[in-house]
């Protein structure tokens, strides 16, 4: 156990060195470019690389399985194989750490594997793509870095922008934005959060153990590389029109809400 006060001088910690990381192109510039393959030690050694010695913080890195110390008293690491096949034209401005606040997950209502899934995205003109691709088979594809903005989430009921706390502040382009409708002219959570897509079919009824896990994984992978934990919604609790992500997946969504895992 440890004390409270160790937690919130982890916690302030994390935020201050998640800060610096936000605030320096380079160094995630440097991340982005060596991301394949990437175990979750390794970025989280880079959170942690000013606090190796305290034993706080070693015992709470335990505890979230990120540590690649002290291993004989830990589970192993987990693992993430994330393929980058990176899009600028779908990038739309500038997202550091301290405009991330939300990860949402959708369903790309098609049965296409993630690369070209990814290649439509970037063929059709309009603009829109999410960071990741997770495929049935559980191949993660990114195709928007996480400090850039992606158009994912797409236009908003009115209102959204206040209930989620997400204005838009003029960080996002908009390029390729087409109003859909006086019911939904939010669009601020496209510069706030994270957007991954599974590759599943609304009713179909069916998401893959393989592709579960790698979604367990990939979120663990994005709190690592924020330093903290971004609240999980899915696409239709921005716009309530949508039906992603589909009925099939609810359990699984209150599972990751509730403690970040599909089970
Ligand atoms: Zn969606």
């Amino acid at each position: 156990m440890i004390s409270k006060s160790n937690i919130v001088t982890l916690f302030a910690v994390l935020l201050c060195t998640a800060l610096l990381f936000g605030c320096t192109p380079s160094s995630t510039e440097d991340v982005a470019s060596d991301v394949d393959t990437l175990a979750l030690g390794d970025i989280s050694d880079r959170f942690h690389a000013e606090s190796e010695d305290d034993p706080a913080l070693t015992e709470e890195k335990n505890t979230a399985e990120l540590s690649s110390e002290n291993k004989s008293d830990t589970k192993p690491l987990p693992k993430i194989t994330i393929v980058e096949d990176m899009r600028p034209s779908l990038g739309h401005g500038p997202k550091g750490v301290a405009y991330q606040k939300y990860i949402m997950l959708h369903d790309t209502e098609g049965s296409a594997d993630p690369h070209s899934v990814v290649s439509w995205w970037d063929s059709n003109g309009n603009l829109v793509a999410a960071h990741f691709v997770v495929g049935v088979d559980g191949v993660v594809v990114q195709c928007v870095p996480l400090d850039t903005i992606a158009h994912h989430a797409g236009f908003g009921n009115a209102g959204h922008n206040s209930l989620f706390d997400t204005p838009e502040d003029g960080r996002d382009d908009k390029l390729g934005t087409t109003s859909i409708g006086g019911a939904y002219p939010d669009y601020g959570m496209n510069s706030y959060s994270v957007g991954i897509e599974m590759v599943h079919i609304g009713g179909s009824g069916y998401y893959p153990e393989a592709q579960l896990n790698a979604l367990d994984s990939l979120i663990a992978y994005i709190d690592a590389y924020y330093g903290f934990e971004s609240k999980i919604i899915d696409h239709k609790a921005w716009r309530t029109s949508n039906s992603d992500t589909s009925a099939e997946f609810a359990e699984y969504l209150r599972n990751y809400q509730s403690h970040r895992t599909h089970s």
